[in-house]
């Protein structure tokens, strides 16, 4: 009896918990309507516009980076988002003058090169010296220490181009690691081939890190045409010799901010639903995929369902402050925000350029993942499907979602993104608006189910 009577209270429990935990049939048709209205829309077009028009290139602490700051602090309230503050990031600022390179022999010609961000400069005048090359990364990791004294290092791995963009996890080393790695075996500089998939005369930047106890070392990416030039230059079997002149600048400590909106929610609005993109970019093109994009999406979806009814937890967008340099904005945003985690019901950021979303992965407890297999279903006419990876908050939100904030990710199709990332050319004309709106009806989907039902996503 006693076992009976514990039996039906326990079915009870479960059934309050589970009618609490619906998703209601109106947020679903107003995701629904939300998705249509977002393809309709110009609105991340119109941001995305404004951003590389009126701000252009913005590395982190230079003049442009503070005009992206009241940018987005304006941006925000010509909206209509009902707060709008910024939170300092302590940043360090290094600076791009100019670089050059040339082989000197056999063959002599310029080519062209782009020094990596963070690079020292070589000494006053340029340095000459003779090529040693590495076909990867692995293979400058295997040589002895000391075998590369007095040369310029070359690594001429080709990335490969795949829509899930998993070449940049195999060719970035190069890059994020190479230079270090070339000091230890005695190298005087290094050059790479560039980590992008495209065939253009446009190195590729990108962040490179030196190590503790050994030295800095000048680094650039050559362009994928120019490292295939010195690349059938070296098939000739003889000596190459390398003159490298690269002048960069590193000044103290300056203050960027992470830049923040919300559209306070109407039932809970100390839940927060975070979104965003960083809004810093790199200084050689105007940052329209990298992450001008990811600041238009997340501002139009947040608007979009703002428009349509307010959201009952709070939409927080956040612009994070120099991403590119070390996501500094994104581990300052986690201190700012610790003792705030708990209300972090759930949070994504948008930072893989603009092409169409094309699957949805989760990192959520057991307890929500039908309101996941809801998102997916109103974005199934956007032909997304889910990810069987592990969404991690992306550069920004990783830290946030390391000390336990659940999350999504809407993965974008990465067959061209490569072809641009840290290029002259992430301009406006490289972004296609049709799918532009097809990432805000995805996020629109996504921030709507995730505003309005009344469960949590805890891990
Ligand atoms: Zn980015
Ligand atoms: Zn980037």
């Amino acid at each position: 009896m006693r076992q009976i009577i514990l039996g039906f209270t326990f079915s009870i429990a479960l059934c309050a918990a589970a009618s609490a935990q619906e998703i209601a049939p109106q947020t679903i048709q107003q995701a629904a309507e939300l998705r249509e209205q977002a393809l309709k829309s110009d609105l991340a077009w119109k941001v995305l516009e404004s951003l590389t028009t009126e701000v252009g290139p913005r590395l982190a602490g230079s003049d442009a980076d503070k005009a992206a700051v009241k940018w987005g602090m304006a941006k925000f309230k010509e909206l209509g988002f009902d707060k709008v503050w910024t939170e300092p990031v302590n940043i360090p600022v290094w600076q791009r003058i100019h670089q050059s390179a040339a082989v000197i022999s056999p063959y002599p010609q310029s080519l062209n090169i782009t020094a990596l961000g963070g690079s020292v400069s070589t000494k006053q005048g340029g340095i000459t010296a003779q090529i040693m090359h590495f076909a990867t990364y692995e293979d400058l990791v295997a040589a002895p220490v000391g075998s590369a004294k007095g040369k310029i290092v070359y690594i001429s791995n080709k990335m490969e181009r795949h829509p899930s963009g998993r070449g940049y996890g195999k060719s970035g080393p190069a890059r994020f690691l190479g230079p270090a790695e070339a000091a230890r075996k005695g190298a005087i500089a290094i050059v790479i081939r560039s980590v992008g998939t495209d065939n253009q005369r446009s190195p590729h930047t990108g962040m490179t890190s030196y190590a503790q106890g050994v030295d800095k070392i000048p680094a650039a990416a050559l362009s994928n045409p120019d490292a295939d030039q010195l690349d059938r230059i070296l098939l000739r079997k003889q000596p190459v010799t390398l003159k490298l002149d690269i002048k960069t600048a590193e000044q103290a400590q300056a203050i960027s901010y992470n830049v923040i909106g919300e559209i306070t929610g109407s039932e809970r609005p100390q839940e927060i639903i975070a979104i965003g993109g960083h809004l810093d970019s790199w200084d050689q093109g105007t940052g329209a995929v990298d992450d001008g994009a990811g600041i238009a999406i997340t501002v139009a979806a947040a608007k979009l369902i703002a428009e349509q009814q307010r959201p009952k937890r709070t939409i927080r967008v956040v612009m994070f402050a120099a991403e590119e340099i070390g996501v500094f904005g994104g581990n300052q945003y986690a201190v700012a925000h610790k003792d705030e985690l708990n209300n972090h019901i759930i949070g994504a950021e948008s930072d893989g350029g603009a092409g169409n979303v094309l699957a949805l992965s989760s990192n959520v407890g057991r307890q929500s993942l039908h309101a996941i297999d809801a998102m997916l279903a109103l974005m199934a006419p956007l032909t997304v499907v889910r990810s069987d990876k592990v969404a991690g908050g992306s550069a920004d939100f990783g830290p946030m979602v390391k000390a336990g904030m659940p999350a999504v990710g809407l993965e974008q199709d990465h067959l061209v993104y490569f072809d641009i990332h840290h290029t002259p050319d992430d301009t406006l004309n490289k972004v296609v608006p049709a799918e532009l709106a097809q990432n805000v009806a995805a996020w629109a989907i996504f921030v709507k189910i995730a505003a309005d039902w009344k469960g949590r996503f805890d891990r």
